[in-house]
């Protein structure tokens, strides 16, 4: 049998991705790849039902400024669709194990909007450690500098997220499957950490990084505390 999309399919969605340049997470990206190993014509009923969801979350999505309104709307989509992911596969994450949150998150304008109180009220010292992780490049930098400098501002002593309510989809939407000592990547780097992501929430997560213009927790983040300086 003949396996992948067709060659309409894969140039619809490369015309998709080059006119309309996405910022696709990375999960929704692996998955995409997946997507080649399936029979042709699951592949490409796949593809385009995946092409006509994003179209039609990002249209809703840009119907309205962004908002905390809209980002608890988002965050409530998101939970609901890892829910119905869930299935048989739980995540092993516990609580107090917060390694994933010395890496880079992505959020949204709307979600910056529904943590600019929090971000302000930050003490000096997170609000230095806001600013210089504003200052890096890029997702790689997280990796160079490490812990602690790449400890999240809203990670708490306890090593619970002080923000948990409100915390990003890209918190949201990050599992692991393996065991959480793995993922202590200080300690024993090179560990192999094996993740698991719900295609429906990365989608959903995709289109909103898209229309809702996404970009680094800290840099969303700066102008709020900058504004709040005086
Ligand atoms: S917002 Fe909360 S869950 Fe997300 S990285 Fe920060 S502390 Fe962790």
């Amino acid at each position: 049998m003949k396996n992948g999309p067709s060659k309409e399919v894969r140039r619809a969605f490369k015309r998709f991705k080059h006119n309309k340049p996405m910022h696709f997470t990375k999960s929704f990206i692996e998955q995409m790849k997946q997507i080649e190993r399936l029979p042709f014509s699951q592949a490409e009923r796949t593809v385009m039902n995946i092409i006509g969801t994003l179209q039609l979350n990002m249209e809703e999505i840009r119907s309205s400024p962004p908002s905390s309104e809209k980002a608890m709307a988002f965050h409530e989509y998101v939970s609901k669709a890892i829910q119905r992911g869930k299935g048989d596969r739980p995540a092993s994450c516990r609580k107090g194990c917060a390694h994933c949150c010395h890496l880079l998150v992505d959020i949204t304008k709307s979600e910056a909007l529904l943590l600019a109180d929090a971000a302000r009220a930050l003490s000096p010292e997170k609000k230095q450690r806001l600013k210089e992780q504003a200052s890096w490049p890029n997702d790689p930098m997280f990796f160079v500098h490490q812990f602690p400098k790449s400890r999240c501002v809203f990670l708490a002593d306890d090593n619970s997220c002080s923000i948990y309510e409100r915390r990003p989809m890209a918190c949201r939407a990050h599992f692991v499957i393996s065991d959480p000592v793995h993922c202590d990547t200080e300690k024993s780097p090179g560990n192999t950490i094996q993740t698991v992501a719900y295609m429906d929430a990365e989608g959903f997560i995709s289109a909103a990084y898209e229309a809702d213009s996404a970009a680094a927790l800290s840099k969303q983040l700066l102008p709020f505390i900058e504004d709040a300086n005086g």
